[in-house]
């Protein structure tokens, strides 16, 4: 495996679909709370954390805009239903006494903060989690390129995006047992390949802040905080 340096302020990224557990839609609770046991373990261990979540456990727009709905109305919506889950696991964590704050790219002042990057930094350098809601603010974009870019913003030393399958392959390995898992990839080969990782926005945006993506299982053996250490299976996405 590549190593991995000592990162002391990551992004993490899950879908929305890592929250919905075995009901195939919404919040299910013991799963909100197995991720936030995942990220408190990394939180003890000094990293300085930002989460983005997304929202397709709610409500993806391209869903909305394909059943006839204006597309950016639909993606409006899906920034909506990235704050509930930012709002789930701002609960989670601080039921597990790690102190949070939900920063939003819609501001919504009664729900959480707006996004103010310098404030955002000032949360983190406190050891606050920082979980940034709505995406980036835009339709048309994806909580991928909202992650790259909060990620760039915060100055982070890497992007863990975590996922069901462990790393990056040339095909899907549930289905092809012969699929070549890669250690390692570039940016460009990524692109060329059309690899699943994160949309072409996010991956160029990445490329150009040389921001590496950790690509990794959200059920590694040794948990979110190994695959930080280095440890167990991944790919790194980089130059
Ligand atoms: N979205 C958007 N702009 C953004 C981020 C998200 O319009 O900057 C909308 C878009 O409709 C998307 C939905 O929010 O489908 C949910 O986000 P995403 O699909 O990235 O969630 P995930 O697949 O990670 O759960």
């Amino acid at each position: 495996n590549a190593p991995i340096p000592t990162y002391e302020r990551v992004m993490l990224k899950v879908s929305g679909e890592a929250l919905m557990g075995p009901q195939g839609f919404g919040l299910h609770p013991p799963t909100v709370e197995r991720l936030a046991g995942e990220v408190k373990k990394l939180h003890d261990l000094g990293v300085e954390i930002c989460m983005v979540i997304g929202g397709g456990n709610i409500f993806r727009g391209l869903q909305g805009s394909a059943q006839g709905m204006e597309r950016t109305t639909a993606d409006y919506m899906g920034m909506l239903a990235t704050v509930m889950n930012a709002l789930a696991m701002q609960s989670a964590l601080e039921t597990l006494g790690v102190f949070t704050r939900v920063v939003s790219a819609i501001p919504m002042d009664q729900v959480c903060e707006p996004y103010i990057r310098r404030r955002a930094v000032r949360h983190l350098e406190k050891k606050r989690v920082v979980i940034f809601a709505a995406g980036t603010g835009n339709p048309f974009f994806t909580t991928d390129t909202a992650a790259t870019l909060r990620a760039s913003e915060m100055r982070c030393k890497a992007i863990f995006k975590g996922t069901q399958v462990d790393g990056v392959y040339d095909s899907d390995p549930k289905t092809n047992p012969e699929a070549k898992f890669y250690s390692r990839i570039s940016y460009d080969e990524v692109l060329a390949k059309n690899l699943r990782v994160m949309d072409a926005a996010a991956i160029a945006l990445a490329r150009e802040n040389r921001l590496p993506i950790v690509v990794f299982s959200l059920n590694a053996p040794d948990g979110l905080a190994g695959v930080v250490l280095g440890r167990g299976k991944y790919t790194v996405v980089g130059p």
